[in-house]
């Protein structure tokens, strides 16, 4: 049998082109060597919105105990979260194998890799041959570490390992100050742990507005965290029950762990791409306009390294499936793509940041801004610090960043304003609750604009 479609990896991306093809009636097999849910369920988004759920009324009860309105010690238990969590990933992936079954997809268990045009599988029971009219690589990322910093398994961990730890450490380094690693550097604040974040830029959260920077380095200071900026590691090992890392300056910071987060590269190697037509650029597979990598060959998600996000590689994977099953010839448009870092505070962010919106036309490049300081929810929540921030071209909003206590919750309003492109009569057109965080999106979008540059 010739499958419409083979979908090599089950993570977002390749789950949801799976599913919605087999929505649209075509005959799918999905190849999977781990877990159905890939990254996000089984090692990323997932596991540590868990960790983050369960903390979070410690930061929130630390913040009003501030206001003396709360006292004593509240603790998680760590064992359970996890024992909770494992059950929490376990029961969800069996709901998407009975998802899979009813949709008629036929789940392969095992290692793909293309060979002869076609896709071989190697399984617990053999090898199995796929025939296929179209392929879907959704192959995802993985940890990538600079020499002299890969992780030993023992007190050097990498994001996996981390969050497979069956104990909070007391001390933990965390090299790299990137949202992988600030979002579990606050749990293991949380946690009491005394933590170290470690970069080679001059700044957190480097990708983000350098305010956003600004204010999450003021609350981290507060916490009391070390952090070392302008940085260069030069290794990590594990010496005595330790994590030990030695700065290219000789100096050495000691540990219980030391968390390496300083990125992902696309899985790609192994799988017979190059012979069938499939260029990598940096490991990535290289696709076009279609996200098309060679004939009847397309590319999803991480694989492609467009952008390294679970909502980013299921957008794409429902505009593949309806392309293979002939509902759009359109190029792919993936709109503006939100992005946050959650915890206390988070950091939300959709379209253009001011220089970006410079680049694109330094005459009427403004932002607008709003502190979260006069909002009535983050004071009911003792936990005033922050910003929503609007950036503005041609008298339309086109990116919107926000950093502070609940911002994420303003990312969905946000793109859409971005997407439709708000000017300022929009936002007086438009009703926002009150009390609510939303009333500082809409102070931002009615504040004094400053031109950019
Ligand atoms: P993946 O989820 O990586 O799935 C790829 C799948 O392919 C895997 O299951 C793998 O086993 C399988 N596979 C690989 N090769 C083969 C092969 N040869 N044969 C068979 N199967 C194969 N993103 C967000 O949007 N929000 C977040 O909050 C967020 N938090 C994160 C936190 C952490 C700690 C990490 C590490 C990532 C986080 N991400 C987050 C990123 C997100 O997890 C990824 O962007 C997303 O999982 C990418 O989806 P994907 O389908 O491309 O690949």
């Amino acid at each position: 049998m010739t499958y419409d479609l083979v979908v090599i990896g089950a993570g977002p991306g390749g789950f949801d082109a799976a599913a919605d093809a087999a929505g649209y009636g075509l005959k799918v097999a999905l190849v999977e060597k781990q877990f159905l849910g890939g990254t996000c369920l089984n090692r990323g988004c997932i596991p540590t919105k868990l960790w983050l759920g369960a903390t979070s009324a410690v930061e929130e009860l630390h913040n009003q105990a501030k206001m003396k309105v709360a006292s004593g010690e509240v603790k998680v238990d760590f064992p359970a979260l996890q024992a909770r969590a494992g059950k929490h990933l376990a029961g969800t992936r069996k709901a998407m194998a009975m998802q899979l079954k009813k949709l008629g997809i036929d789940l392969i268990e095992g290692t793909g890799r293309l060979r002869d045009g076609k896709v071989s599988v190697e399984t617990g029971n053999g090898e199995q041959v796929l025939e296929y009219e179209n392929l879907v690589l959704a192959t995802g990322s993985k940890p990538v570490f600079f020499p002299g910093l890969e992780p030993d398994g023992d007190c050097v961990l990498d994001s996996d390992m981390f969050l497979a730890m069956e104990e909070m450490p007391r001390s933990l380094v965390v090299i790299g100050a990137g949202f992988i690693g600030l979002e579990m550097a606050q749990v293991a604040h949380r946690f009491g742990a005394k933590v170290t974040v470690v970069d080679a830029m001059d700044r957190v959260a480097p990708l983000e507005d350098p305010e956003v920077s600004k204010a999450l380095a003021s609350v981290f200071k507060r916490w009391k965290w070390d952090v070392l900026l302008e940085k260069r590691v030069a290794g990590v090992t594990t010496e005595g029950g330790k994590g030990v890392l030695t700065l290219d300056t000789r100096e050495k910071i000691e540990a219980d762990k030391i968390l390496v987060a300083v990125g992902r590269g696309p899985v790609t190697e192994g799988l017979g791409l190059e012979q069938a037509g499939v260029e990598l650029m940096m490991n990535k597979v290289v696709v076009d306009e279609n996200l098309m990598a060679a004939p009847n060959i397309y590319a999803v998600g991480d694989a492609n390294g467009h952008i390294q996000l679970a909502h980013a590689a299921s957008h794409q994977a429902h505009y593949v499936a309806a392309r293979i099953a002939g509902r759009t010839d359109a190029p792919y448009e993936s709109g503006p793509v939100p992005s946050v870092l959650y915890g206390a505070p988070e950091v939300m962010r959709v379209g253009m940041m001011d220089n970006e919106a410079f680049l694109t036309d330094f005459d009427t490049a403004e932002t607008s801004k709003a502190m979260l300081a006069a909002n009535p929810m983050a004071q009911a929540h003792a936990s005033t610090q922050g910003f929503v921030k609007v950036v503005w071209s041609a008298g339309k909003v086109v990116g919107v960043t926000a950093v502070g206590h609940d911002v994420s919750r303003l990312v969905t309003p946000a793109t859409m304003i971005v997407q439709q492109g708000w000017t300022v009569e929009d936002a007086d057109k438009t009703i926002f609750p009150h009390p609510s965080l939303d009333e500082s999106l809409l102070m931002a979008l009615k504040g004094e604009r400053t031109r950019v540059g």
